[in-house]
């Protein structure tokens, strides 16, 4: 039975890649890190088998320590500080575990098999943010790198750092240049979520307004359950790469309002919303899109579910939340169980491993 490590087991490409494993018959491990991370029942409830070890991608010894136990076969770096907004209020927080986390990671893998990098397979989730004001359209592998956050260029850090060990140490180590990916399972911060989030909570009526801020950026949105069969697909090439894993489709902010808000029947959006300042960053990314050619021709990978399907979808599970669990006052965010709990109608199929596989309303 492989074994597979999962840092950043807690976030939503963790809790879907460790389904996607657990039904490929892998024994996996997940790192959580902190005293009593409330995520744990999460994780626990919806993967019994898992196994969770602590660790911190600030702390290298414990990396080592979580090796020593899981002796994975392959190690998904999923651990980051990912979200770009705050990463201006904390860069020095990003840089250190979304940046140096790498380094460290990579570190003790070369400690653990003591210099040989051998017997190990491992993908860092690198990021579209990397490209930031791209001087090319749409963006490929080898696309230059402009990043315009602390994140994007924490995470071109650790996008370098795992080429460097590829060539230096022969590591077997890839990197998977991923566009925006969003499910019922995203962080109520990111702006999918906060919108269809809203968009329920304003449909029940328990919600007047929802503050946002530029609605004209456009990114590359795809369903983060097809993105983590691509994590797991490059790990089984002959040959380590990196790739470029998106849709090839851009919507802005105001598309994704305008599908979420006509979703429950309302076809004017405008006096819903608000543009607030405090929600623009000091720079931004305008648009992005990505060209995913080699991973179609490579993996045989192709995005399942398209944008306008991947919004009522979110928009549908919001709503299903909100029923259930009448919501808590506007501006407060929703208990992780009551998301598990109405998760449970997205939970990874496993039947239908190999094919498009996951739930879908
Ligand atoms: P996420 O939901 O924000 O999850 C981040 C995970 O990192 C959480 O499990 C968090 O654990 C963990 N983490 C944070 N600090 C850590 C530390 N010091 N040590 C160990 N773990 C730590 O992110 P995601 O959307 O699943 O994304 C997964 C990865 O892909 C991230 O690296 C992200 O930057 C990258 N990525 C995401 C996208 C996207 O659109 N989703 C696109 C490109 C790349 P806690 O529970 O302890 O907070």
């Amino acid at each position: 039975m492989p074994r597979a490590l999962i840092t950043g087991i807690t976030g939503q490409d963790g809790l879907y890649l460790a389904e996607f494993l657990t039904a490929k018959g892998y024994d996996v491990f997940g790192m959580v890190r902190g005293q009593s991370n409330p995520k744990i029942p999460t994780v626990e409830d919806l993967i019994p088998s898992i196994q969770l070890l602590e660790g911190d991608l600030r702390d290298l010894s414990s990396l080592i320590g979580v090796l020593e136990i899981a002796q994975p076969d392959e190690i998904y770096n999923l651990g980051a500080m990912s979200f770009v907004g705050l990463s201006f209020k904390q860069p020095e927080v990003t840089g250190d575990i979304t940046g140096m986390g790498v380094l460290r990671m990579l570190e003790a893998i070369r400690i653990h098999t003591q210099g040989s990098m051998e017997g190990v397979r491992f993908y860092q989730a690198s990021s579209s943010e990397m490209f930031g004001a791209a001087d090319e359209s749409p963006q490929r592998e080898t696309t230059q790198f402009h990043p315009r956050s602390p994140y994007g260029a924490a995470k071109v850090f650790g996008h370098y750092v795992t080429q460097n060990y590829r060539e230096a140490y022969n590591t077997w180590a890839c990197s998977g240049i991923l566009f925006n990916h969003e499910s019922p399972r995203r962080g109520f911060e990111f702006v999918t979520r906060k919108v269809t989030r809203a968009v329920a909570r304003i449909a029940l009526e328990r919600q007047k307004i929802l503050a946002v801020g530029n609605i004209n950026v456009s990114r590359d949105w795809g369903f983060a359950g097809d993105y983590v069969e691509a994590m797991w697909l490059m790990l089984q090439q002959p040959e380590p790469a990196d790739y470029v894993i998106a849709t090839g489709e851009t919507n802005s902010v105001g598309d994704l309002l305008r599908i979420a808000f006509h979703h429950v029947g309302i076809n004017d959006w405008r006096p819903y919303v608000v543009q607030e300042a405090r929600f623009f960053r000091p720079a931004d990314v305008s648009a992005l899109v990505g060209d995913a050619t080699k991973a179609r021709s490579k993996l045989g990978w192709r995005p399942q579910v398209d944008f306008q399907q991947l919004i009522e979808m979110m928009v549908d599970a919001d709503l299903e939340i909100e029923k259930r669990y009448p919501g808590p006052p506007e501006g407060l965010s929703v208990p992780l169980s009551r998301v598990a709990d109405a998760d449970s109608r997205f939970r990874y199929d496993s039947s239908r491993v190999g094919g498009p596989g996951f739930c879908r309303p």
